[in-house]
């Protein structure tokens, strides 16, 4: 099976000469066993038409279609050639975006025959273990009465958002990562049944580098990654690439 690296440009880079320069560079990095998903902004998406990539798109409209100034349906991205889309990353979060909106993309997204990298994630750890029951709240929103026959398409993101490089904490421990991955998957059991459940990709997101990757997938048991800051230069992603190789 092989490793998800889905690439979260976010609002980078700021020209189509450095899209298309960018673009072209990884297209030739060698990784054997690792899907690349290449997350650009909505402009840039169509470059990433290559061979050796896979397009992803960083969010997607609630709406299906029609008078919505400004929006990008799902409809719109599939026709493109994108595959997957991330959906409730804290950033959109933080601007407004809640469980009942991210819910209705999940199901805009699956519609349409998009993947969603729906990502899940506490604000802090606390000692007394209350983020246990954020996820499980989280989980259970987001994906009870979501069709079976879809549920093989979701790919969870769990990115505890103090992890992510802009908050300088640094990565999850792999070990605890193992256990909150453990703890994630009962979860999806109790939601969508367990052979259901058992189909669900689970990544992990927040500061992942070629310092820590290996680790987080040999200890952690994450089934891939979502990276932001490290897969905006084409020399760090290739270095990352290169340290699960
Ligand atoms: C992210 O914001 O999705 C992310 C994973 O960022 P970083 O890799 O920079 O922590």
């Amino acid at each position: 099976m092989s490793i998800l690296m889905i690439a979260n440009w976010k609002a980078t880079p700021d020209s189509l000469k450095v899209a298309i320069k960018n673009i072209s560079l990884i297209s030739k990095i060698s990784s054997p066993g690792v899907s690349k998903i290449i997350c650009a902004p909505f402009v840039f998406v169509p470059l990433v038409k290559q061979r050796s990539l896979i397009m992803g798109a960083q969010d997607v409209s609630v709406f299906s279609e029609g008078a919505h100034t400004g929006e990008v349906t799902a409809k719109m991205l599939f026709s493109l050639g994108v595959k997957y889309v991330i959906l409730g990353h804290s950033e959109r979060r933080k601007m407004g975006e809640d469980r009942e909106i991210i819910k209705e993309k999940i199901s805009r997204a699956l519609s349409a025959g998009l993947a969603p990298v729906v990502c899940v994630g506490e604000k802090e750890r606390d000692s007394d273990g209350e983020f246990f029951g954020f996820l499980r709240e989280e989980l259970h929103s987001l994906f009870k009465g979501v069709p079976k026959k879809n549920l093989s398409k979701i790919v969870i993101a769990y990115e505890p958002i103090w992890a992510i490089s802009t908050e300088n904490k640094g990565a999850i421990d792999p070990h605890i990562l193992r256990e909150t991955l453990v703890f994630i998957r009962k979860i999806m059991h109790d939601v969508v049944g367990n052979k259901e459940a058992s189909k669900i990709k689970i990544i992990y997101g927040g500061s992942v580098d070629h310092r820590n990757a290996k680790e987080i997938i040999k200890e952690g048991g994450a089934e891939g990654f979502l990276v932001g800051k490290a897969s905006q230069t084409p020399a760090l992603f290739e270095k990352l690439l290169k340290s699960i190789r």
